[in-house]
């Protein structure tokens, strides 16, 4: 039953396959094989945003990273879709499970009711030997993303459902409970200037794509005769599997404090200490106001550890500074009076 459910899956895809002109490799024995998931598709158009739909960037990603991986020796690589199909989670894991996938890599660009974030993070699993492997390609994926494309990372995060028992995400539950370990690749924010431009531009879309080829091939130590590229001896970090699921960051950082180093009149600026501290997760974000906290400046990347030195332009003389984790929980600090 099981080989024929493979059998038929294979020969529903190959023929997709063939129908777009997409020629599959052969798998091998000693072969790794791989599935990339476009997100969304069909009458699933994911995010929306000035004219864009998220299932066509995501596909653009998708298609150029399966591209340039199936270049690589060793690896075999399918797709959940290669056309602009409707798929549940649940089929999508399957799909996966179907071509004997160890990982199902999710492609996804993100959005947000306030428009306020911006960059990129990967959601894995908070269980066992799948987040084990989540977070060892999640962090490779992240460094790639930011150091070949220039987004800015968020980082690698796990989240539980409401009642704490399961992943949260759909495509990673669905994907565990089939055998196969996965993640969701949110490459960057499609409603959010600082990364609009990432989004809405199709080189960058493809070196995205190809960016993640190369976290993978990364994570199997894979290299390629046709592209040049030899990973084999890249050492990648390797995690202990958690015996308890490793659960979000629910609460923002404990405290952030502000002192004043200079208020500069002439130029409506103020030099601030800045130190604050999340044990839990990393600080990602900052914000400021300078009317008390009525009005908030976008968010900026916070990169410094626990303490920092910013200068922000201010227009009225109550100072506050706010300080987001990871998981955007976000901490106001005291307040300075400038005059
Ligand atoms: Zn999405």
């Amino acid at each position: 039953m099981r080989k024929l459910i493979i059998n038929s899956l294979l020969s529903a895809g190959l023929a997709i396959l063939f129908l777009a002109g997409v020629k599959p490799l052969q798998a091998h024995a000693d072969n790794v094989i791989v599935c990339i998931d476009p997100g969304h598709g069909g009458e699933d158009q994911g995010a929306s945003y000035s004219g864009y739909d998220e299932k066509d960037l995501d596909f653009k990603i998708a298609t150029a990273m399966y591209e340039e991986l199936s270049q690589y020796e060793g690896i075999t690589v399918y797709m959940t879709r290669y056309g602009d199909d409707t798929l549940s989670l649940k089929q999508r894991a399957q799909i996966a499970a179907g071509y004997g996938a160890e990982f199902l890599y999710s492609i996804h660009i993100n959005a947000c009711d306030d428009h306020k974030m911006f960059g990129s993070e990967v959601w894995i699993s908070a269980y066992g030997n799948h987040y084990a492997k989540g977070r060892s390609f999640g962090e490779i994926a992240e460094n790639e993303l930011e150091s070949t494309v220039g987004v800015y990372s968020k980082g690698v995060k796990t989240k539980l459902s409401g009642n704490g028992k399961q992943d949260y995400y759909g495509i990673i539950r669905h994907a565990r409970s089939n055998g196969v370990t996965g993640c969701i690749i949110e490459h960057c924010y499609m409603d959010n200037d600082h990364d609009i431009g990432y989004a809405f531009n199709d080189d960058i879309l493809v070196q995205m794509g190809k960016a993640d080829a190369t976290s993978v091939a990364k994570y199997y130590g894979l290299k390629s005769t046709t592209l040049g590229k030899d990973y084999s001896g890249y050492k990648r970090a390797v995690y202990e599997a958690p015996k308890a699921p490793v659960r979000q960051d629910d609460t923002p950082p404990e405290y952030v404090n502000i002192e004043l180093m200079e208020y500069n009149a002439a130029e409506s600026t103020a030099k601030l200490h800045v130190w604050g501290k999340d044990s839990q997760t990393k600080i990602i974000y900052y914000n400021y106001s300078s009317d008390g906290g009525a009005t908030w400046s976008p968010l900026h990347g916070w990169t410094a550890e626990t303490e920092g030195y910013l200068t922000i332009p201010v227009s009225g003389p109550d100072v506050v500074i706010a300080l987001y984790n990871r998981y955007c929980g976000g901490t106001e600090s005291n307040h300075v009076i400038l005059y």
